[in-house]
């Protein structure tokens, strides 16, 4: 039987709106797909082994949580990216997503460094600025898919030129509310600003997710297994 190592990274401090929702449901798709799961949570001062997991998930937090993992995360900056460039699948959720690139500015205009293993980077909301609030609808190309999800937000994220959205915006304000993408992929590595979980609102992407992670794994070994055969 195919097993998908799942790891919650800083998931008992980056959870907002309850992220670990999209765990759930991609031990739900697995167990339709016949695919065993297994569940870490890696945390302060934990190690995280890249070579442990095939599927790591990153939550959102408020800049409060953020500056909590701040110094612990680079800790894990070299194993992490190494994950990331071995095409292991990730998904990073707001905060998580933002922490992945250069760096973010806080509300208060506080710096925290990322680890830069994606090359986008988040400047803080200005003065004249709001949150990011609201519902967003958006449309993925290259997957043919719509997304939707719930944004809340205040840093402005801009992508870099090795980076993609996740998808154009069709409603909403997405990665800055001016550029038109929401979220991004590199590899197999997805961020987005939905919470709501995303995955329990767009199942078509967990399943995606769930055959990256097994075919990275597995190679030829793994079938790919269509959504429609499993919703
Ligand atoms: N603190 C970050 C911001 O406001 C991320 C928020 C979140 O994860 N919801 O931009």
């Amino acid at each position: 039987m195919k097993e998908l190592r799942i790891c919650h990274l800083y998931g008992n401090l980056m959870n907002t709106y309850g992220d670990i929702g999209n765990i759930l449901v991609m031990e739900y798709y697995c167990k339709k797909m016949g695919i065993t799961t297994t569940y870490d949570l890696i945390s302060l001062e934990d190690d995280f082994d890249p070579n442990a997991y095939d599927f790591v998930l990153f939550g959102g937090g408020q800049d409060y949580e953020q500056s909590v993992i701040a110094k612990d995360l680079q800790t894990k900056k070299a194993p992490l990216t190494t994950y990331i460039e071995n095409g292991g699948a990730l998904l990073a959720v707001c905060g998580g997503y933002q922490l992945l690139g250069q760096y973010y500015v806080t509300a208060d205009g506080t710096k925290i460094d990322g680890i830069g293993a994606l090359s986008h980077y988040t400047r803080s909301q200005a003065e004249n600025e709001d949150r990011l609030i609201g519902n967003v609808k958006i449309y993925n190309d290259d997957f043919k898919e719509e997304y939707i999800g719930f944004e809340n937000h205040g840093g402005r994220t801009y992508l870099g030129d090795d980076e993609k959205p996740l998808g154009k915006i069709l409603e909403g304000n997405g990665n800055n509310g001016t550029d038109g993408g929401e979220g991004v992929i590199y590899k197999n590595t997805f961020g987005t600003y939905f919470h709501g979980p995303i995955l329990a609102r767009n199942e078509n992407l967990a399943v995606r997710m769930i055959n990256i992670a097994m075919k990275q794994r597995y190679g030829a070994e793994y079938t790919e297994i269509p959504f429609e055969d499993v919703k």
